[in-house]
């Protein structure tokens, strides 16, 4: 390949068939180019990859990735070769034929990107591979998975550095979209990569639209959310367990929505299966458990619904991730509610670790309760918690757009904290409001909180109220929960000012709405236009023919062309080949393979 006498421009276009860099691409491929190290943190869907792989096609030998993602590799392995790019992989899901052409196209110098799994730069055979041939740069994919302050920790990323290290003059670059500032530092350290230069760019993702609200009737609001805001399209719902899965997967398919299951009870066939009907058939809904997470390389999946909270801001963060990556408007829509929080501290103090470990892993639920519960444009908060400013409201979050109701919250705080108190605290919720609104139970009596000054102090609140001001107390810090002994609210340091009068709260009226929105404001983005009747129609039939072509060569729709690139061709319909090329997403190779089918379609439109 000529590439080696190209410049990163010249590979971007010709090769990828794109105009020009993102943000900081071009910066982190020069310094890679040039053999230095680097740590990049860049979102979802901003375009990491290109970053190592234009330098492996310039720098001499081969590049190695090094991914925990095995079911994403087929795909990346297909889009690079697509774009007619030289690639390999090397993995447990090979075959002993397969793996030995690809190791001896590795050895003969013929490759320029080869992606493997972490267990197999450990193995021997594989090390004496690597010291034949020229190593041109060590990618590290997912480098959250090397810290245990990540919320993904792998024990075998420890150990890459010492593989990598030995390659005097290769550069690395760690890469990851997920990691707080405390990740972040354990990251470098632990990948030893103390002098590299540091890329780190905004975790916004402006395209997609934050929207929290609380359970209520949870299949009616989803199904609601579903039919007005995103009927026909694709999207992925995750639930806590694998019979919610099946449950509301099945309930979705009564009411016509092409809902199916994705979680580790299904066996791996059917797994496969329901993982390809979501890459090819537009409108799947795939209702999973974080089992199903990664291999969604889908560009178009238009909502990331969340029925149960996530552990952390990070698990959030990187979930909802998952819609919008080619850009267009896309929707991370989450319903929460108490018990989800008391249900996932359950689970993480059940969990093994060591206590400092189980400390961070509730602030990081807390943070997250915080954010649910937030009246605060929820991006500013989300982007906070990365410890990046945001400093105006987004404009394009529930909160901004339909601003909650809030109260002075001081006197009902006061009363709820001096319940708390004075009942030993010991109690839940539960029990909690009933001493508060006075309702005068067996268990109220029996404990003597009939005659406590609190007793019937709240009654101009009613006990879902009630409920929401706990809620809003502990997101607040306000209060505590220690699950290891009673699952009873604590005061905290924070209580006390409150208490004594020398603090406000505000609160938000409940229910923080998770009704159906208003219409969208109107597009910005000229792929964002909608097509119009007869360009849509063109449009299916591209699909169908991208569709074919898929099935042909057994390649996930998305590897051949994006939406994105089918509508514009929809839009501009190219008559000629040099036309064809000036489409974003179209570069020299594929306008080889496909160029005469994609125009016939459009010729023949009428
Ligand atoms: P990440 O790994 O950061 O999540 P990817 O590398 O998968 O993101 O890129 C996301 C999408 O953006 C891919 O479809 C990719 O082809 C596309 N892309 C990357 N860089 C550019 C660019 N400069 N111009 C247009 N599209 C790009
Ligand atoms: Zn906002």
């Amino acid at each position: 390949m000529d590439a080696h006498a190209q410049t990163p421009l010249e590979i971007l276009q010709k090769r990828f068939g794109y105009e020009s860099f993102r943000q900081h691409q071009l910066e982190v491929i020069n310094h890679l180019v040039k053999g230095e190290d680097l740590f990049v943190l860049m979102p979802t869907g901003s375009g990491k990859s290109l970053c190592y792989q234009i330098p492996a096609m310039i720098r001499p030998g081969t590049g190695v990735v090094i991914s925990p993602l095995i079911a994403l590799m087929q795909d990346q392995v297909a889009a690079l070769r697509q774009n007619g790019i030289r690639a390999e992989r090397l993995n447990s899901s090979l075959s002993a034929a397969e793996a030995a052409g690809a190791v001896r196209r590795v050895s003969a110098g013929q490759v320029d990107l080869l992606y493997v799994a972490p267990e197999r730069l450990f193995m021997e055979r594989f090390q004496n591979l690597l010291g034949k041939i020229q190593v041109a740069l060590f990618a590290i994919d997912e480098a959250h998975c090397v810290s245990q302050w990540g919320h993904d920790f792998r024990p075998e990323y420890l150990r890459i550095a010492e593989v990598t290290e030995a390659f005097q003059g290769v550069p690395r670059i760690a890469l990851t979209a997920t990691a707080d500032a405390v990740t972040r530092r354990d990251i470098i350290e632990k990948l030893r990569l103390r002098k590299a230069r540091k890329v780190v760019a905004g975790f916004d993702r402006p395209n997609l639209r934050y929207q929290v609200g609380l359970k209520q009737n949870v299949k009616k609001q989803l199904l609601d959310f579903i039919q007005w805001e995103h009927p026909g399209e694709s999207g992925i719902v995750y639930v806590r367990t694998r019979k919610r899965a099946d449950e509301i997967s099945a309930w979705l398919k009564t009411h016509d929505v092409d809902a199916l299951p994705y979680h580790a009870g299904l066996d791996q066939v059917l797994r496969n299966r329901h993982q390809r009907r979501f890459d090819e058939q537009p409108g799947t809904v795939v209702v999973a458990t974080i089992a199903f997470g990664m291999g969604i390389d889908k560009p178009d999946v238009r909502y990331v619904a969340h029925l149960d909270m996530p552990a952390s801001m990070e698990a959030y963060y990187q979930e909802t991730g998952r819609a919008g990556r080619d850009g267009l408007p896309a929707d991370a829509w989450m319903l929460f509610s108490l018990a989800d929080v008391v249900a996932m501290r359950k689970l993480q103090e059940s969990g093994n670790g060591d206590v400092a470990f189980q400390q961070v892993q509730r602030r990081k639920l807390d943070a997250l309760l915080g954010y649910c519960e937030t009246l605060a444009c929820r991006r500013q908060v989300l982007l906070g918690y990365f410890g990046e400013a945001f400093p105006q409201p987004c404009r394009n979050c529930d909160n901004c757009l339909q601003p909650a109701a809030a109260f002075d919250g001081t006197l009902a705080a006061q009363k709820a904290l001096s319940c708390v108190y004075r009942t030993g605290q010991r109690f839940g919720a539960a029990h909690l409001t009933d001493v508060l609104v006075g309702n005068a139970t067996q268990r109220v009596l029996s404990l003597g909180h009939h005659r406590i000054k609190t007793f019937g102090v709240g009654a101009e609140l009613s006990p879902g109220q009630w409920r929401s001001v706990f809620r809003q107390l502990l997101a607040a810090g306000l209060l505590t929960v220690e699950i290891t002994k009673i699952s009873g609210y604590r005061l905290t340091d924070k209580s006390w000012p409150v208490l004594r009068g020398e603090e406000a709260v505000r609160m938000r009226s409940d229910p923080p709405a998770s009704a159906p929105r208003k219409k969208r404001p109107p597009a910005t983005d000229r792929s964002e236009i909608p097509l119009d009747e007869g360009d849509q129609e063109l449009f299916e039939r591209l699909r169908q023919l991208r569709l074919k072509i898929a099935r042909e060569q057994a390649l996930a729709p998305f590897v051949v062309f994006h939406d994105k690139t089918l509508k514009e061709m929809a839009r501009i319909k190219p008559g000629s080949r040099a036309a064809f090329l000036t489409i974003n997403g179209v570069g020299e190779r594929k306008a080889e393979l496909y160029a005469e089918r994609f125009l016939a379609v459009i010729r023949d439109r009428d």
